[in-house]
């Protein structure tokens, strides 16, 4: 059962906002009526906290094999059929270009407008204060981050001290290289090495469905936590992030997608959107890219006239990973948390922030809430308290729908810009 589907007779999404304005509501009462209470200290620490807390180790538990085994599929996709290296090469320069524009995008809208700060610092400090986990971690992460150090520690020693540490970026840089070298060697063990990866990855989607059904739950007590702490601002606060996704998403979609479009695919841009409607549409309604995906297809190469062999490439490996909105949304939900939880981020530690977003992009699972456990799992690298997810989960269902119609139409642009880039004198149907 995928996250649209009914759980219990209900939407999932529609579980998720009454968990979202039962905690919220609950904890603003509490904030009110009852805010020094040992009563409401004993209900956070013994039921919200440890509900939130198993939702967010759930997730956790997913990272490293959701991350390692999507890299390296999406590595030996890309290099797969011989024939197909070239337009490989060309989609793989896309998917890091314009997803770099993506998160820079995001990393700029979030940084002029500042959605997370407002709250006096101490406040958030209190609350990064009272998590002693995350407290030693950031200390030991800004002392890793300093110049050199941050380029070093992109290739691990020990891939799987790098695994056990979380440390998410070696685990992707040894996925990567155990990608490439699974496509160069083709042999029997490569071959059924890479049967199991497809394995666990199955397997990982799977169980990513089955934790996002807890999502609502989890979404109660971790709102219920924060708001009883900190009461109705918070929500305050929140209304801006949605806002600034929102706008760095819609800048990315009506300016940078057009631009590409006219410019490098050489096509008008609104015919090129009216066609896209049925993949746009899917999208928006499935929160879903590996959903929309034989939409997406169908799009490509019925009323867009992209040769076969272009889209379906580029659009298969895009389902997977090439996703501009995502890679922007955990750009933007890292540095709002940071701001909000008075985590000062130094620009070499947003530019990490920017490669993390770029491979996270790539590393989430094109389901509804795939980004989570990447979003998650940054959080902590950068000792900014993983609870956080919480407060952005009741608005997630709708900013997954808007980012998950970036990520479709951007496989399509794509598809464009390479078919455009193999045959110059291609004509896109009914153009
Ligand atoms: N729902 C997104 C997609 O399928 C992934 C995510 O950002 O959670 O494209």
């Amino acid at each position: 059962m995928t996250a649209n589907a009914k759980a219990g007779g209900m939407p999932l999404h529609t579980k998720m906002l009454i968990g979202f304005v039962v905690g919220a509501v609950a904890g603003i009462c509490a904030n009110l009526w009852a805010a020094d209470s040992a009563w409401l200290g004993g209900l956070v620490t013994y039921v919200a906290n440890p509900v939130g807390q198993i939702f967010l180790r759930l997730l956790f538990m997913l990272v490293v094999p959701l991350v390692f085994s999507a890299l390296v599929l999406g590595v030996v996709e890309i290099g797969e059929p011989s024939a197909l290296g070239r337009i490989g090469l060309k989609t793989l320069a896309f998917i890091f270009t314009v997803t770099a524009i993506a998160v820079t995008i995001g990393l700029v809208v979030v940084n002029l407008l500042e959605p997370g700060r407002g709250l006096p610092p101490e406040v958030g400090q209190a609350i990064l204060a009272s998590s002693a986990e995350n407290a030693g971690a950031i200390v030991a992460k800004k002392e890793g981050f300093s110049g050199m150090d941050l380029l070093l520690n992109i290739v691990p020693r020990n891939p799987l001290a790098s695994a056990v540490n979380g440390d998410l970026i070696a685990v992707m840089f040894f996925a990567l290289m155990v990608g490439i070298a699974a496509t160069v060697l083709r042999s029997d063990g490569t071959r059924s090495f890479l049967g199991t990866v497809q394995g666990m990855y199955d397997i990982c989607l799977k169980l990513i469905d089955w934790v996002i059904q807890l999502a609502p739950y989890a979404v109660a007590a971790l709102l219920f936590s924060i708001t009883a702490k900190l009461g109705f601002d918070v929500l305050v606060q929140l209304a801006r992030f949605v806002g600034t996704v929102v706008l760095a998403l819609s800048i990315h979609f009506f300016v940078v997608f057009p631009l590409l479009v006219k410019f490098v695919g050489r096509m008008s841009p609104i015919a090129f959107f009216k066609r896209a409607e049925p993949a746009i549409l899917t999208a928006f309604s499935t929160s879903s890219s590996s959903a929309t995906l034989p939409t997406t297809l169908m799009v490509a190469e019925e009323r867009l006239g992209i040769p076969r062999r272009v889209g379906r490439f580029v659009c298969t490996l895009g389902a997977t990973a090439n996703m501009n909105g995502t890679a922007l949304f955990e750009g933007i939900t890292v540095l709002f948390l940071a701001q909000f939880f008075g985590v000062d981020l130094s620009l070499a530690q947003q530019v990490t922030i920017l490669f993390l977003c770029i491979l996270g992009g790539i590393g989430a699972a094109g389901v509804p809430g795939g980004s989570l456990p990447v979003i998650a799992m940054i959080l902590v690298m950068f000792g900014i308290p993983p609870e956080g997810i919480g407060l952005i989960l009741g608005v997630d269902r709708f900013l997954d729908m808007c980012r998950t119609t970036v990520n479709v139409t951007g496989d399509l642009v794509g598809s464009v810009v390479v078919a455009r880039g193999e045959s110059p004198d291609w004509h896109s149907a009914r153009s």
